[in-house]
């Protein structure tokens, strides 16, 4: 009789969910005997051992009263996230939420898993193309789709798969109870979202949807930028005309061919004061009212995660003075616009990069206002982390940022190809200063903010890996603290 590998047999076998509860438990108790933090271990057993845990999970979670919200986006979806919960505490919620990093299918069932009988609402950031393996056993209450972008130049063509996808996920959730929040500045997203209430409305039921917005023409882009994804209206295949556009591809857009229109966004930031790395000032819309938030974490595509945290929080009975106060609290999360104090005065500032939309956003922001981005720092890895193909920067508009800067300190993996990408953009190839070590890369921009700013702010714009590598760094100069117990550890130096 052949013999099958254990994980097979046992997948076919499904074991009873105590037993494999039971399973993950002891992984839990291993990875941490082993002095790494439980993770994505015990979702991965479970996941192993008993396929129909997350929907048993899930509806168990529901009966007891749990309400839970899903997040997924390209671009932004752990800030909204961390907003999101700030918000729902501040009104006195039990929070469950899942830790940075455990955004894929066995993270989430980690989370679900860990905190069953604990809180009263779950807000679960999910990766793009978890959603539609993780929406249709979790039967979310709210479900939030942000925006699609193309992520990198490896995955394209995968964006309208990825739309194609999240359609047959909406299409899998029971209309009578979910409420869709969605970004209706982006066309893809407002095109899926349409099919989906055209399909519950023949069958006799109005689904519940709520899109969100922007509508000041003050903070729009001139034109589309090089990166814009979706410039074609998805029902004929026309291009799109936008009034305004504000994000990449996100705007105030409609179809002079087939008459597809934006949705009317209720919820809207109608008035938007942008300060440079400082508070943003917005002014929104809601069912509930006009108010107005500051935004302690800086650029406009911030704004849009306030905006859609706003949005789900309304639909999940947040008064306005609780979303304000929050807001007015909300720090940065791990690694995004995140301002470090160095010894010896001067700070450095990290920002991630990781596809041409987020990079041309932090571009803007830091140019936007009269920043010295004399002392800043490029960071380019290529590990699956940060997406394989690092071809994506030749699509970003960076030469504002070369301009002012003058010089860049470059480091990563592939820092070659980003100094090769400054030359093309412009700077002289005495301004490129490569430093292949991340760690010696990041002394060298703090030097530089000494020696030739007046107030000694570095800017460090890093891809994912580099961007845990740094923070590990400075994590373990006492310099800020550990996110997770598991951030990998580097030796002290200097
Ligand atoms: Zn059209």
């Amino acid at each position: 009789m052949a013999t099958t590998p254990p994980s097979r047999s046992s997948r076919r076998l499904g074991l009873p969910l105590p037993l494999a509860k039971l399973a993950a438990s002891a992984a839990r108790l291993l990875s941490r005997a082993t002095g790494r933090e439980g993770g994505a271990l015990p979702g991965r057993v479970l996941m192993a051992l008993a396929p129909g845990a997350l929907a048993k999970l899930s509806a168990k979670a529901r009966k007891r009263g749990r309400r839970t919200v899903l997040v997924s986006a390209t671009n932004g979806k752990t800030t909204l996230t961390a907003m999101l919960a700030e918000m729902l505490q501040s009104e006195g919620h039990q929070v469950v939420h899942n830790v940075t990093g455990a955004n894929l299918r066995s993270g989430i069932i980690t989370t679900m898993y860990q905190s069953r009988g604990r809180g009263d609402v779950a807000v679960l950031e999910t990766d793009e193309a978890t959603l539609p393996l993780v929406a249709p056993d979790i039967q979310p209450e709210v479900i939030l789709l942000g925006n699609l972008f193309r992520d990198q130049l490896d995955r394209f063509g995968e964006l309208e798969v990825l739309a194609d996808r999240w359609r047959a996920t909406l299409g899998a959730l029971d209309p009578t109870r979910v409420t869709v929040v969605f970004d209706a500045d982006d066309p893809l997203i407002a095109a899926l979202v349409e099919d989906y209430v055209a399909h519950a409305s023949a069958a006799g039921v109005t689904p519940r949807v709520v899109p969100y917005g922007l509508e000041d023409p003050a903070v729009a882009q001139q034109g589309l930028p090089h990166a814009a994804d979706s410039r074609f209206c998805r029902r004929c295949g026309s291009a799109l005309t936008y009034a305004h556009s504000w994000v990449g591809h996100l705007g105030a857009w409609h179809c002079d061919n087939c008459g597809l229109t934006r949705p009317d966004p209720e919820v809207a930031a109608t008035k938007v004061v942008l300060d440079g790395l400082g508070a943003s000032h917005v002014h929104l819309r809601t069912p509930n009212g006009e108010f107005d938030v500051r935004l302690k974490i800086p650029g406009l595509y911030n704004v849009y995660n306030a905006v859609g945290a706003i949005a789900a929080a309304t639909v999940l009975g947040v008064p306005n003075a609780r979303i304000a106060e929050a807001l007015d609290e909300a720090s940065p999360a791990f690694g995004r616009f995140e301002r470090i104090p160095v010894p010896g005065g001067g700070t450095i500032t990290l920002l991630l990069v990781k596809n041409p939309t987020g990079l041309n956003e932090v571009v803007r922001t830091l140019t936007a206002s009269n920043i010295d981005v004399t002392a800043s720092l490029f960071a380019l890895n290529d590990l699956t982390a940060d997406g394989r193909d690092t071809s994506w920067i030749w699509d970003a508009d960076v030469e504002p940022l070369l301009e002012r800067a003058g010089a860049i300190v470059v480091t990563g993996e592939r820092a070659a190809e980003f100094g090769l990408r400054a030359i093309y953009g412009g700077l002289d190839p005495d301004g490129v200063i490569y430093e292949p070590d991340i760690e010696d890369a990041m002394y060298r921009v703090l030097e530089r903010a000494r020696d030739f700013t007046e107030h000694h702010h570095a800017y460090a714009l890093v891809t994912y890996t580099a961007m845990l590598k740094m923070r590990a760094v400075i994590a373990n100069q006492g310099w800020a603290q550990r996110y997770w117990a598991n951030e990998p550890r580097t030796k002290a130096r200097r």
